[in-house]
Formats: structure tokens, sequence, C-alpha cells
């Protein structure tokens, strides 16, 4: 038993391919995102999971099976991919912080990439197969995916990244030496890594050498993203905010709302797929900051698709001009257009929100997160207040410049991050063009 998908651009499903496929190819041969075919239900018992790894495998068996890997195989490789805490931190006025920093990037980008890493290193030692990994990276994507394929026999990476154009500390998580990772900055800017990386995954002699990438639209980095909502729904029914989609509506309590610091719309996907699969969830806000077309899309501001230019901001893990996931909530269609709404917010909100957050609440968060908080003000003042949930997306301590700017003096430091001050750096310098970058790993 396991979930077949099938391609956004393939609305009546004629070619569903497996998992499998799924999450090697990354896109579909016609260009779509792979989504499944039909959500399965939660599974009986979800919300007794004493743990998240628990739930992780009760959830995550349920759509793929044991993945082709055997039962205790596949379950001891869901444990070892979500080995850190996922703690709800209450705030003021029936908010809640959902930390998903806790990993070891210090963003939520590594449940998606640390699942990914140990399933298709898993796959490939079965199959007796041997992958190179290539990531075009702005940020927080890159480490985390260097580091959840760090130390696998049978992949190795290759990441790009803009050279000059990654804070100090975001480059220095991009280029710590790792093994089986090699690091290559380009002189030039995000959308040439991207080209290039793309210009390679298409090329014939390249393609010998066995090649993927690991980008934001795979589908193993989104089925593992559902489950920290699921997981936040079972701590709230645990406190009396009801969790369960059949649940007798006379002593219903309100089904908690999420606020998701959004930009390539992967984290809202994976959220919207876990309301749709029967976790009584009232909706999403997606917080956007001045990269706001999708805000703008569902108020009927536009409607075609023109995405404008990509604009810098102080939340720059959301910096996305045109959000890749669109394409999957468009195609899951109504049911999903009815749970989200959105907004999108400016820098001196985002600063706004991280100072009155650290003076309120006595925490410091980062400029993701403070766009999620700005957020649930912006919706309270248009509905009644509901219990809502904050995902807190990355750690404050990754954009000590940022914060310190709205809380002068703020300690911002984190065991997680002393070991880069002293440690070995391995990266090198390439030029802006698919040519030297093909030398390289044909090299
Ligand atoms: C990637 C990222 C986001 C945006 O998530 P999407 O899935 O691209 O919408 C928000 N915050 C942080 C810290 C991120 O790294």
């Amino acid at each position: 038993m396991s979930t077949l998908f099938r391609s956004t651009r393939d609305l009546q499903g004629t070619s569903p391919v497996g998992f499998r496929e799924a999450l090697f190819r990354g896109l579909a041969p016609d260009g779509g995102l792979y989504q499944p075919v039909l959500i399965p239900g939660l599974p009986e018992q979800w919300q007794a999971a004493a743990s998240f790894p628990d739930l992780a495998e009760l959830v995550l068996t349920t759509w793929l099976g044991d993945a082709g890997l055997g039962h205790d195989r596949f379950v001891s490789l869901v444990h070892d991919a979500f080995s850190f805490p996922v703690p709800l931190t209450a705030l003021s006025d029936d908010r809640w912080l959902l930390e998903l920093h806790h990993g070891p990037t210090l963003a939520f980008k590594d449940f998606g990439a640390r699942f990914m890493a140990r399933i298709m290193d898993a796959l490939l030692a079965d199959a007796g197969e041997k992958l190179t990994i290539v990531v075009a990276t702005s940020g927080d994507t890159g480490s985390a995916v260097a580091d959840g394929f760090a130390g696998l026999r049978n992949t190795d990476v290759v990441l790009l990244y803009p050279q000059g154009r990654v804070s100090p500390l975001q480059e220095l998580q991009l280029t710590v030496r790792r093994p089986g990772v090699r690091t290559l900055a380009v002189a030039g800017t995000f959308d040439d890594c991207q080209r290039m990386a793309k210009e390679v995954l298409a090329d014939d002699e390249v393609r010998k050498l066995g090649v993927s990438s690991a980008n934001s639209i795979n589908i193993g980095r989104l089925l593992p993203q559902q489950l920290y909502y699921l997981w936040a729904v079972k701590l709230l029914a645990g406190q009396g905010v009801t969790a369960l989609a059949t649940e007798p509506k006379a002593d219903r309590q309100p089904a908690p709302l999420f606020s998701v610091p959004s930009g390539n719309l992967g984290n809202l996907t994976a959220g919207v797929m876990a309301a749709l699969s029967g976790a009584r969830i009232q909706g999403f806000i997606a917080a956007h900051n001045a990269n706001d077309w999708f805000p703008r899309w569902l108020s009927g501001q536009v409607t075609d698709r023109d995405f404008p230019a990509t604009v810098q901001t102080l939340s720059n893990a959301m910096d996305v001009g045109a959000p890749s996931n669109f394409e999957r909530l468009e195609a899951f269609g109504e049911p999903a257009r009815r749970l989200v709404s959105g907004q999108g917010f400016t820098d001196s909100a985002t600063l706004a929100a991280i100072a009155r957050t650290a003076q309120e609440d006595g925490l410091l968060v980062c400029p993701h997160t403070a766009v999620g908080l700005q957020a649930v003000n912006w919706h309270r003042s248009t509905s009644e207040a509901v219990p809502t949930v904050v995902l807190a997306t990355a750690h404050a301590a990754k954009f000590p410049e940022v914060v310190s700017r709205a809380v002068p003096g703020a300690d911002l430091s984190h065991p997680g991050l002393e070991p880069l001050k002293n440690a070995e750096t391995a990266g090198q310098s390439i030029a802006a063009d698919t040519a030297a970058l093909k030398q390289f790993l044909l090299d």
C-alpha cells in the first residue's frame, strides 16, 4: 500500500508514478510538480503517538508503506531523520510558536532535507547506484541539504551559491567542510546558480555520471513537512483545542489556525495536505514579505501569472518572486483555496514584530517568524480571534544583524553555531558559466 503521484499538469492522472520515481525525478517530465493522486486519510491512533518520530512513523507509513525498504529499515530511517525536539511554546493571547529550528542547521528545511537524503541514500544502496546531487541555494536550503546528505555513502553533493550575496553566517554554514559535499561560490546571482544547475542536469554527458536535484519542489521534502502541523494539532488537542474533523459539532472547541511565513509556498502546501488528510485545522495565513504576489492573487488584486521580479527584504529566505509550489496549491483546487488567506508585510513591520515579541513575550524570533506573528495581528483585525500557531521557521541566532537592529544588545549566541566559528571551510570559486560547472563535475 503506497500512494501514487501525478504531475500537476496531468489533472486526469493518466500517468501516475510511484514514490521512488517521483523522488528521483524531482520535476515531472511534462514540467509539472508531483503531488498525490489521492491524499490518504490519517492513520487511526495518530493522536496517541508519544513522540514526534512515532507520529512520523505512523503517518509516513500510511503514505509510503515501507517505501520498498522493509518495515524495520524504513522505521529506523524515519526515527533517525527526526531526532530533534519540536516544541510548541505558548505566547500571550491564545498564540503558540511551533519551533521548527531545533535541527542541525536551525531552520525548518532540516525536516525535508534529512528525510529526503536518508531515503534517497537507502534506495540507492539497494539498487547499487550512486548519485551526485546538484543544488543551487540562496541560503537555508543549501546548508540543510548539505548537512542532510553529509556522510551518506551513496550520494555526494555539489552546492552552488552566489558569492557575496549570502550573509557571513550563511556562508560559513554553506562552506564548512562536510564529507561528500563540495561547495562552489559562483561569481554571479542566485538566478545564475539555478540556471547552471538546471543546464548540467539536462546535459547528456553529465547525466551519465548519475545526477539529481534536491530542490524545494521535491515531493520527498514536502511529505515530512506535513508532520509538524499534525504534531501541533495533537499537542493542542491535549490542551482542549480539538483536532479531529469527525468530532461531534456540539462540544467543539475552535480548531487552530496556522500562520505560515511563506516564500516558495512549500510549507503552506504541506500544511494544506495535512488539513486535507483530515486534521481539524481552521485554516492558514500565508504570511509574506514584500514579495507578495500570492496574497494579492488570493484577494483578486492580480489575476494573471505575471510574476514580479524578486525584491530583497530582511526575511531573505522568503524572497521569492514566483512561488513554484503555487502550481500545487492550484491543482488541489477549491478545497485548498478555502483554507488559505494571506497578506504581505514591510521590513519595518517585521522589525516592529521582533521588538514587540521580545518585549511582550520575552522571546527572540527570526525575521521570517516575525512576519508570521505580524500576520496574526492582521488576521485578528479582520476576523474573530481563534487559537493560532505561528511556525517559527528559523532560529533568531541565524540572523544576528537583523534581530539586533530590532532588539539592540540581544544575546544572539547559539551553541549550535559555536563550532562553526573555528570550523574548517572548503569553498571553491567558479565562473557563472555552465561549461565551467560541467568541467568541474566531469573531473
Ligand atoms: C525557506 C524558508 C521560508 C519559506 O518557506 P517556503 O516553503 O519556501 O514558503 C521561511 N522561513 C525560513 C527561515 C526559510 O528558510
